[in-house]
């Protein structure tokens, strides 16, 4: 694609390296076929090829976004199938992230939605402040969660807080340390899964050291929350933070990885040596540490793990997470790892199409989130699976909100396969043997 970038324009690094990518686009529009947004909408300004025409025409003028540009990028998951798509190379996830940014920074949106976001931004990343905002969720009557009375999104956020409610938990408790560790573990625990999932670290913790590894805990949010809704210094500031974390960890101890098990944070970890490429006080570390990140499946998948045979053979729907195939292309690694620990697996149709999560975008776009999370349940359904097997936080909260089938993190099914306890969504389940 020819562009005609203005030269104080790119003065900006952002804005330089945003132009390189346009530029590999060459308006084929293959992407437009798996993108969920197009195939909901049938806009062209909601596909792929749509956005980045609008990016382009908005940075390449250094713009102001207009309402029209927010609306459709907004309506962006983020979910990054069009790069998996994409014959050309071209890098919409760092496309799209900038130009987020650029409308955070030049268009004033409606109070309500400015108020929405700041909450959202001052909330889901801090897990006291989330716990609170769930304890409160939790007594307000059912009646009123549901009333059509409520603005959408705090329909849907009081939805989501119901979920985490009905779900059976267990809490994390320390791992045992192996007697002769093959080596020094950080497990991420971020922000939101440590308060919606504590079950996943509780069974990361113990296949890990399981597997022969000392596991040691690192406290912090990535920043992908914020990051997704255009706060570009916010996500910086918890990116630092984190930074901070890490070092001080690996200061102790030789790191052989960064665990992440939650796929939305393992795909924005992977990245900070881009976004901070730029940042002399964080660029050296953000490489060093996005090299060592690694998502669970990763680390699982080159460790022996002591797999016992299952009472029954219990047949799952492995949903792939759109940051853990598209932003992180593994996809093929975490069926493998279920499947050798003894689960059947059943192919879910349309797995390529993102599930409705994508960070917040459930709560702001209730309406195509609601329609994207029934069309995957449909095809769940189809499989006649009595799991849902899937990597990221985000996605268990989103399918939970809609299914009667249990849905829990890969990590727990391999746990129990290796001795660790049954899921705790699972008992009340029939699970027929095969
Ligand atoms: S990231 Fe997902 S929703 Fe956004 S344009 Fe690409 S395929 Fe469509
Ligand atoms: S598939 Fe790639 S090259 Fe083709 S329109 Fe989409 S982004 Fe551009």
């Amino acid at each position: 694609m020819q562009t005609q970038f203005d030269s104080a324009a790119l003065h900006d690094p952002d804005t330089a390296e945003a132009e390189k990518v346009l530029r590999k686009c060459v308006h084929c529009g293959f992407c437009n076929a798996t993108c969920p947004t197009y195939l909901l909408l049938g806009d062209e300004l909601d596909s792929p090829r749509g956005r980045i025409y609008l990016i382009k025409d908005m940075l390449e003028q250094n713009r102001p976004a207009t309402a029209a540009v927010a609306l459709h990028l907004d309506r962006c998951l983020s979910c990054l199938g069009c790069m998996t798509t994409c014959p050309s190379g071209v890098h919409y996830q760092h496309l799209i992230d900038h130009a987020r940014d650029h409308v955070e920074r030049t268009y004033r949106r409606p109070w309500a939605q400015r108020l929405l976001r700041a909450a959202l931004a001052r909330v889901l990343p801090f897990p006291a402040r989330m716990r609170l905002g769930l304890k409160v969720a939790s007594v307000i009557p059912r009646f009123v969660r549901r009333s059509a009375l409520l603005p959408a999104p705090l329909r849907a956020m009081l939805g989501l807080a119901a979920v985490h409610a009905a779900a059976p938990h267990t809490e994390m408790t320390p791992a045992a340390r192996p007697a002769a560790p093959r080596g020094r573990i950080a497990l991420l625990l971020g922000c939101a899964q440590s308060v919606l999932t504590p079950e996943t670290h509780a069974a990361t913790q113990r296949l890990l050291s399981r597997a022969g590894w000392e596991v040691v805990t690192v406290s912090g949010c990535c920043g992908a929350l914020t990051h997704h809704l255009g706060r570009r210094a916010e996500a910086v500031d918890f990116a630092a933070r984190l930074i901070a974390n890490l070092r001080t960890v690996s200061a102790a101890g030789e790191l052989a990885a960064i665990v992440v098990n939650a796929s939305g944070c393992g795909t924005q970890l992977k990245d900070y040596g881009f976004m901070l490429r730029n940042d002399p006080r964080l660029a050296a570390d953000a490489a060093r540490f996005s090299a060592l990140a690694r998502d669970i499946t990763e680390v699982l998948a080159r460790s022996p793990l002591p797999i016992r045979a299952l009472p029954q053979r219990p047949v799952v729907a492995y949903h792939s997470a759109c940051s853990m195939q598209h932003g992180q292309q593994l996809d093929a690694l975490p069926r493998r790892l279920l499947q050798e620990a003894g689960f059947e697996l059943r192919e879910i149709a349309e797995g390529h199409l993102c599930c409705g999560s994508a960070g917040s975008y459930n709560i702001l776009q209730s309406k195509i989130a609601t329609q994207l999370r029934d069309r995957k349940l449909a095809n769940i359904a189809g499989t006649g699976a009595n799991i849902v097997a899937t990597g990221n936080v985000g996605c268990i909260m989103q399918l939970r909100s809609g299914s009667s089938l249990p849905v829990v993190h890969t990590v727990e099914l391999l746990d129990w396969a290796c001795g660790g306890p049954r899921p705790a969504a699972l008992p009340t389940l029939p699970m027929p043997s095969i």
